[in-house]
């Protein structure tokens, strides 16, 4: 094919469309769910700073089921997708990482005898996480968060909590930090992005 060939099919195209000529059928558009929540490949500038670590609180439970949707039936709450890449400080995604998520239920309460609410995969060849859940309850004394850890292959952990924007209790939370903000798009359903960013060349 010739340099030019594709820029003259582009310029031909859009004549059709700016004349709005018939007889000509273009693809639809592919509509998948989890295209719209996530990119194929993470939006990049020069690198990054690692996603400050925070501390994982009194409630983890090591060796919570591998598991992407953590909702149960008859579970109080709204739906939540958490989802996101995982990737280097120079934006490369890294495949096959250990994500684990645990959170308070509707009411606020964390399962400590169970793992309720409780789950890790590990990020896809491209590097993405993808958790269906709940948004997490209030309890007293902290504002509304997410408890993650990340681990690349042969990495050291990272633990962290992610929180969302607007909530009423963010100033008044001692360890909150607008570094871990979601990045909330409301839905239905409502999807909540974070990119970890891991302290991996
Ligand atoms: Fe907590």
């Amino acid at each position: 094919m010739m340099p030019g060939t594709v820029q003259t099919r582009r310029r031909f195209l859009r004549g059709i469309a700016a004349t709005g000529a018939v007889g000509l059928s273009l693809p639809a558009a592919p509509h998948l769910a989890a295209a719209q929540e996530m990119p194929p490949t993470p939006a990049c500038g020069d690198g990054h700073a690692s996603t400050p670590a925070q501390t994982p609180g009194p409630y983890f439970t090591p060796g919570s089921p591998a598991r992407t949707d953590l909702r149960e039936a008859g579970m109080a709450g709204t739906p939540i997708v958490l989802t996101g890449f995982v990737l280097t400080r120079s934006c490369r995604p890294i495949p096959r990482a250990l994500v684990e998520l645990w959170h308070a239920d509707d009411a606020g309460a964390y399962d400590n005898d169970g793992f309720r609410l409780r789950g890790h995969q590990f990020s896809d060849a491209a590097g993405r996480y993808r958790f269906a859940t709940i948004v997490p309850g209030l309890y007293p004394g902290r504002t509304r968060h997410f408890h993650v850890r990340f681990q690349a292959p042969a990495e050291p952990v990272l633990t962290t909590q992610f929180y969302f924007p607007g909530e009423p209790g963010n100033d008044r939370d001692r360890i909150f930090d607008a570094a871990l903000l979601l990045d909330i798009d409301p839905g239905p359903p409502m999807v909540g992005r974070y990119d970890a960013v891991l302290d991996v060349a």
